[in-house]
């Protein structure tokens, strides 16, 4: 193999895919063959506890186009395709599903808008068979949400189905947060943005690996990663609490001053403490989850664990550091060094 950085990179997150993985990869290589014989596949292995490992091997040892990293546990989605962007070498980075949800022939379409000189060409679903009502509605008051309180807007129904041209990789490589939801990173980011229109499959095998639980967990860092609004609506309320509480402090005042009917104000009390007390501890909830963002980001730890590389050529470092938490006095140095 030459040491030439191949033109298109694919980032492929697998978390227990045995049911797909080759289906996909097949799929995958021949639709990108299309495109250009310079691409590879980097499968990132999110610690599946099923065959997936074992099917990679094999993927890859047919396939010197085939790269393999092993988180060294379960790390999550959005932390396993960090994981692949920081090993890629391409001049454009794509990242898409094991499940072929997100139809591979589309890269093709990506890649001419990419020529046209622009910086990201993210997916953009127009219908998504084969997914339940109550899911298809939770996604969209979730991009409402984001979008109300967020201060950069996420193009409505788009995922992480997307392709990256290496400044735009290089910049997520400076970004070194905890919480990541990389289709709001790459808004970010800013330079030259366009939407390509494609219709969402259905998942061709095995099942969602985003139960409701992990769903809520994106949302919240969707939300609270890329806004402080939460932080306002509460010093606004509490503020509003602190005055109406005011007015009932006098109200209990004159009461007990002025008449002789001051036992059975107890109810409105109640109420009062039951309302301020419930408030409390959504206020604390809120602060907590910026305080616990606070620490994990101070802790400063690499952002994933890598325990095996396959297919990787001697001497070809990553041009990211991979999984590196920067040192302070790194942070204003440009990425692009080791390149
Ligand atoms: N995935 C992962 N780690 C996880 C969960 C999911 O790498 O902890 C991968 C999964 O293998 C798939 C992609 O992320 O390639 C999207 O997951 P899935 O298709 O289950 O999500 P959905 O399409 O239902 O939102
Ligand atoms: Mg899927």
């Amino acid at each position: 193999m030459s040491s030439v950085p191949p033109i298109l990179s694919v980032i492929v997150p697998c978390f227990n895919e045995e049911e797909v993985i080759e289906h996909t990869n097949e799929r995958l290589a021949r639709a990108l063959g299309e495109i250009t014989p310079d691409f590879e596949i980097i499968y990132v292995d999110d610690g599946s506890k099923d065959r997936t490992a074992e099917l990679l091997h094999s993927i890859q040892a047919g396939s010197p186009k085939v790269r393999v990293i092993r988180l060294s546990r379960n790390f999550g989605h959005q932390i396993a395709v960090t994981a692949g962007v920081e090993y890629a070498r391409g001049e454009a980075v794509v990242l898409i599903d094991a499940d072929l949800q997100d139809p591979p022939e589309v890269i093709a379409d990506m890649v001419v808008k990419w020529r046209e000189g622009y910086h990201v060409v993210y997916g953009q679903r127009v219908d998504r068979p084969g997914e339940t009502k109550f899911k298809l509605w939770t996604a969209k008051m979730f991009y409402r949400f984001i979008n109300r309180l967020s201060e950069v807007p996420i193009p409505l129904d788009t995922g992480d189905f997307r392709l990256m041209d290496r400044s735009v990789v290089d910049a997520l490589g400076r970004m070194r947060e905890k919480h990541r939801l990389l289709r709001a990173m790459t808004s970010w980011v800013g330079f030259r943005q366009v939407a390509v229109p494609y219709s969402r499959a259905e998942r061709f095998a095995g099942t969602s690996k985003y139960p409701l639980r992990k769903m809520l967990v994106l949302a919240i860092d969707g939300i609270v990663s890329f806004s402080a609004v939460p932080l306002k609506i509460v010093t606004t309320v509490g503020l509003a609490f602190s005055a109406l509480s005011v007015i009932g402090i006098l109200y209990a005042i004159i009461q007990r001053l002025f008449t002789d009917i001051w036992v059975p104000g107890w109810t409105l009390i109640f109420i009062t403490v039951l309302l301020i007390g419930g408030l409390q501890f959504i206020f604390l909830g809120v602060m907590g989850e910026y305080i616990g963002r606070i620490y994990s980001e101070a802790k400063n730890r690499p952002l994933f664990l890598v325990m095996e590389e396959l297919g990787f050529e001697q001497g070809q470092a990553p041009r990211i550091q991979p999984g590196a938490a920067l040192p302070l006095d790194d942070l204003a140095a440009p990425v692009r060094q080791g390149a």
